[in-house]
């Protein structure tokens, strides 16, 4: 049998395709400046129409999920790559590869069925603050595969991400996927604060990882959404830990570094004097967990919408 693109039903006026190749969805989006689909989850919310049901996208769409090329995980010793279009259930399938930050963050999206749709792809590009799996990919400093029909570049997940919404994809651009290094050993950590465990947006996530030798800190990275215009890592405290006696940490100097690093804003999700705060407290709920033997039950840091 031939396999064709097939038109798609979905979108009620646009010009849409359905690619099962990335050569005929690169071809589409560089012609047209398709709008990517992939899970739709976040589009489906900003497009809606009057009543909340249909689409009312405002170009052409390029629907993602058939293109076999972008489903793939593939692992060798230096990496894990994610292609585009895995959806976040698949991700959680493959448990024994995935990245164990990773792993936490998206088992806390939203709920079973959205995650049957929703990919980390859509997470990343829709350039929310707030999503889920960008702390961890912060953490791993993974960076984004960005395709044209001309040519491939990879781009830090930090250098993607430009602002609220905004990115670096270029018009004739589709993400096909990242590459996430590993990390090596260490102690990791991840929270997600929002008012419910499921379905619900963050207030905030977090994300740790420290790499200890002898008791002091060797290197530490930690990430926190929701508390900038990007997610951001805290370079100052970071800095300011490197090295340092896991039980001698300075606190307060330590705290007052991470505070230089995030500007958080009041919205309907929550309040910017809360956000700092709780960011401030993840950090420090970090660090003393490294503080803790490594048998400690704070050790595992089980994902939690608690409040730290
Ligand atoms: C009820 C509900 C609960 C939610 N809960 C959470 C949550 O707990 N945590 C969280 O972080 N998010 C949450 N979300 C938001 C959303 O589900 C996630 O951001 C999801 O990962 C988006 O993925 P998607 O594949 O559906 O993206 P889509 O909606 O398909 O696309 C999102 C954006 O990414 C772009 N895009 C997608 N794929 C590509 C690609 N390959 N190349 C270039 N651009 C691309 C699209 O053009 C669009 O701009 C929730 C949404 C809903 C509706």
């Amino acid at each position: 049998m031939v396999d064709t693109p097939r038109p798609a039903r979905a979108a009620r006026t646009a010009e849409t395709l359905r690619p099962r190749s990335l050569e005929e969805a690169l071809e589409f989006r560089a012609r047209t400046r398709a709008v990517p689909f992939a899970g739709g989850t976040d589009l489906m919310v900003k497009y809606r129409g009057y009543t909340g049901t249909g689409m009312r996208l405002p170009g052409p769409v390029l629907f993602l999920d058939a293109v076999e090329e972008l489903r793939e995980i593939e692992v060798t010793e230096d990496r894990i790559t994610i292609g585009a279009g895995v959806t976040c259930a698949q991700m959680l399938e493959k448990d024994d590869v995935l990245p164990e930050l990773l792993r936490r963050a998206v088992e806390l999206i939203a709920s079973p069925a959205l995650r049957t749709r929703a990919t980390m792809a859509g997470n990343v590009a829709n350039a929310s603050p707030a999503g889920d799996t960008i702390p961890p990919l912060f953490v791993h400093e993974a960076e984004v595969v960005l395709q044209s029909p001309e040519r491939e570049r990879r781009l830090p997940v930090g250098d993607f991400l430009t602002g609220p919404g905004a990115t670096a994809l270029e018009e004739n651009e589709i993400i096909t996927g990242f590459v996430v290094p590993p990390l090596a050993g260490g102690r990791l950590y991840y929270r997600k604060v929002g008012t419910r465990r499921a379905n619900a947006l963050s207030k905030l996530s977090a994300a740790g990882w420290a790499r200890l030798e002898g008791g002091r800190i060797a290197e530490l990275r930690f990430a926190v959404g929701a508390v900038a215009p990007t997610v951001v890592r805290l370079r100052e405290a970071e800095k300011l830990l490197a090295g340092a006696e896991v039980t001698e940490i300075d606190m307060q100097a330590v705290l007052e570094a991470a505070e230089a690093s995030i500007t958080p804003i009041d919205d309907q999700r929550s309040t910017a004097a809360y956000r700092r705060q709780v960011a401030l407290n993840s950090l420090q709920e970090f660090l003393r967990m490294l503080a803790a033997p490594a048998s400690a039950p704070a050790s595992s840091a089980h994902p939690s919408s608690e409040e730290p």
